[in-house]
C-alpha cells in the first residue's frame, strides 16, 4: 500500500487499525473493480483511506456513506465522545473531519462522502457493488439494516467485508457478529480471510 496514504491513515481520527486496514486494502485488491464499492460507516474516514488506496489502485470508486452525528457510543457522555467533533449547538458532526482527511489524503474523486442514514440510501440504492464494507451502528437494528439493505447489491464474486465481528460477547457487541452468521448460513456467502475482528466473505451465489 502507498506509504503516503498509509501514513495518512495512521494519522487520521477513528477506530480502524492497521492491521486491520491493510486487510482492507489487501480486500479491495481482491474485488471486482468494474462495479463502485460502498462503505457504511465512515466516522473521519481512516478506513476510507484504507479501501481508498485500493480503490484508486483498481482504477474503482468508493462510496462512504455516514450521517455523520455518530454512534451511540459517540454522543456527549458516552465513553467514545470527542469533543472536537461537534458543531456549534454542541451535536456530533464528523462531516467536516471527514471532508478535510479526505481531501488532504488526495482522494477525493475516488472517496465520495455520502451524508444519509444508511437504512434510507439502500433500499433506494440501483447500481450494483463490488464491495460491500460494513462498519456502522453496531445496534441489532442497525446491524441488521447494514447487511439486508446492502449486501443484495453485490455482484456474484462481489466481496462482503464486515469490522467487529467478536466471536466471544466479552470481546465486544454481538450484532456485526450476528449478521456475520446470517451471511454464512445464507449459503450466499463463504469466508475469504479473517484478522482479527475484521472478516471478508465473498458472494458466492445468487438468493439470500
Ligand atoms: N470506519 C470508521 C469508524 C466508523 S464508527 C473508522 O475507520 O474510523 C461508526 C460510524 O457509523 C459513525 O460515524 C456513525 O455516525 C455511523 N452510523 C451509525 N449508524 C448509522 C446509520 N444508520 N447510517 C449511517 N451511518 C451510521
Ligand atoms: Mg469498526
Amino acid at each position: 500500500m502507498d506509504e503516503r496514504l498509509r501514513r495518512a491513515a495512521g494519522e487520521a481520527i477513528g477506530f480502524m487499525p492497521e492491521d486491520e486496514g491493510v486487510a482492507l486494502y489487501e480486500a479491495g485488491l481482491e474485488a471486482p473493480a468494474e462495479h463502485p464499492w460502498i462503505e457504511i460507516g465512515s466516522y473521519c474516514g481512516k478506513s476510507a483511506i484504507f479501501l481508498g488506496a485500493a480503490a484508486r489502485d483498481r482504477g474503482t470508486t468508493l462510496f462512504s456513506i455516514d450521517h455523520h452525528r455518530g454512534s451511540e457510543e459517540h454522543q456527549p457522555g458516552e465513553g467514545y465522545h470527542d469533543p472536537r467533533l461537534t458543531d456549534e449547538a454542541g451535536r456530533v458532526d464528523t462531516l467536516p473531519e471527514f471532508r478535510r482527511t479526505i481531501s488532504n489524503a488526495g482522494l477525493d474523486g475516488v472517496v465520495l462522502g455520502l451524508a444519509a442514514r444508511s437504512e434510507e440510501l439502500g433500499p433506494v440504492w440501483r447500481a450494483s457493488l463490488g464491495l460491500v464494507f460494513i462498519d456502522g451502528g453496531h445496534s441489532a437494528e442497525a446491524a441488521t439494516a447494514d447487511y439486508e439493505g446492502w449486501a443484495p447489491h453485490l455482484v456474484p464474486g462481489g466481496l462482503l467485508v464486515i469490522h467487529d465481528v467478536f466471536e466471544d460477547p466479552a470481546d465486544g457487541g454481538r450484532p456485526p457478529f450476528e449478521i456475520y452468521e446470517r451471511a454464512l448460513a445464507s449459503g450466499a456467502f463463504r469466508e475469504r480471510s479473517r484478522t482479527r475482528s475484521l472478516r471478508v466473505l465473498d458472494r458466492s451465489a445468487d438468493g439470500f
